[in-house]
């Protein structure tokens, strides 16, 4: 039987609705006594039967899927060229159901509610996983309490309104909106599908599982994506030991989790050392998808890098908007400037050297750029008029 366990502390507790520990207040995940793989891609086209053996439940309602998952690997031929790095793969999550990768964790979170008899379902987000959840639980018949961020514009709430859901948005710290929420989830049987939910976390790992199935389980030095919460990452992280552990892949990669310089606590703790994440004060950067100043899952990142499994590194402002401007132009690859993040650090770590011709990098792509059109502000974007009777 699965069961979760803190991520922390390793103290033991039943598959049931627990999101982070009694004890040492990490967050929980699931442990399976013995795991077998998954069905290939071209074997199993519905997200959750091809993943039925990676995730905890006996039995699931696989009509609720949105079609998640299965999103397209591609070559990054420009940005190889450019970086002189011969393998470069972007996964293109912006295809999601949804728009971004969260389409993931949402789906096996459902299912989770609906396991445990659950009709209320909930998260605190700053807009594309409150877009996802809206969605799966309008699919499935469930009630949805949705939270944002206070400062989030105008036309990132309509967007996510759209669905149904109950919607608020949380005045003050945000970092702390995710705490209060889960305390206000306990006293009015909400379950909280947040960030770093095991469930999610279980339904996120499977972007890891896909990257190494579309390259037939040839061998990649790192995985590189952007990283707020920590929970997709350490999502991604946990699917590469289990593929190790199944022998699928030989040795896993390097996961390398990229912040915004605006808000990095994270990789802060990191480079200073520390085994806690502080709140990062002052947060400011375009990638608000990448922007929570206190991340629920820090600690546990900072455990795997000190296991040495991962590391967390910052890329600017400027360095997303021109990796966001490249992506566009050279990959044809709308992504949001969260999303670009990735690339901007493939960019830096190749000047720097840290990246060799000889390395295999997948980079994950995880949300569209229709999804913050604001971002558009900051490029040169050039329309000449021209008067119609001139043409031709
Ligand atoms: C949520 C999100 C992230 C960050 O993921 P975490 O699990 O919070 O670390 C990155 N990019 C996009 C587009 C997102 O929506
Ligand atoms: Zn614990």
């Amino acid at each position: 039987m699965p069961y979760l366990a803190c991520t922390g502390c390793g103290k033991k507790y039943p598959l049931e609705r627990h999101l982070r520990c009694g004890d040492c207040g990490e967050p929980l995940e699931v442990r399976y006594e013995a795991l077998t793989p998954p069905a290939r891609i071209e074997e199993e086209p519905c997200f959750i039967a091809r993943n039925a053996n990676i995730f905890p439940f006996p039995d699931f309602r696989p009509e609720l899927s949105l079609g998640e998952g299965a999103t397209p690997l591609l070559e990054a031929v420009h940005l190889a060229e450019e970086t002189g790095i011969a393998e470069i793969y972007l996964k293109n999550e912006t295809v999601n159901p949804t728009w971004s990768f969260k389409d993931r964790g949402t789906s096996l979170g459902i299912q989770a509610a609906l396991q445990f008899g659950l009709t209320r379902v909930g998260t605190v987000s700053s807009g594309n996983m409150a877009a996802s959840l809206a969605a799966f639980a309008a699919r499935a018949g469930l009630e949805a309490y949705v939270y944002v961020a206070g400062d989030i514009p105008e036309g990132k709430i309509a967007p996510i309104a759209i669905y149904g859901p109950r919607l608020s948005r949380g005045i003050g710290d945000y970092g702390r909106l995710y705490y209060n929420a889960l305390a206000l989830g306990e006293k009015r049987g909400i379950y909280f599908i947040s960030s770093d939910n095991p469930f999610r976390v279980e339904g996120q790992k499977t972007v890891a599982y896909e990257i190494f199935d579309q390259l037939d389980y040839e061998p990649l030095d790192f995985i590189i994506l952007p990283v707020s919460s920590g929970g997709n990452m350490a999502a991604v992280i946990k699917g590469c030991e289990e593929m190790e552990e199944l022998g699928l892949i030989k040795k896993a990669p390097l996961v390398i989790g990229v912040q915004a310089a605006g808000c990095s606590p994270i990789a802060r703790a990191v480079a200073e050392g520390r085994e806690k994440v502080e709140p990062f004060p002052n947060p400011a950067t375009i990638a608000h998808a990448i922007a929570n100043p206190f991340p629920p899952s820090g600690n546990r990142i900072l455990r795997k890098v000190r296991e040495g499994r991962a590391d967390v590194i910052t890329v600017t402002d400027e360095e997303i908007i021109a990796a966001q401007a490249f992506l566009a132009q050279k990959e044809g690859l709308f992504v949001q400037p969260a999303g670009a993040a990735p690339v901007a650090a493939i960019r830096k770590l190749a000047a720097a050297g840290r990246l060799k011709p000889e390395h295999r990098i997948a980079a994950i792509l995880t949300g569209s750029g229709l999804k913050d059109t604001g971002a558009l502000a900051h490029h040169h974007l050039e329309v000449v008029s021209v008067p119609v009777d001139e043409l031709g």
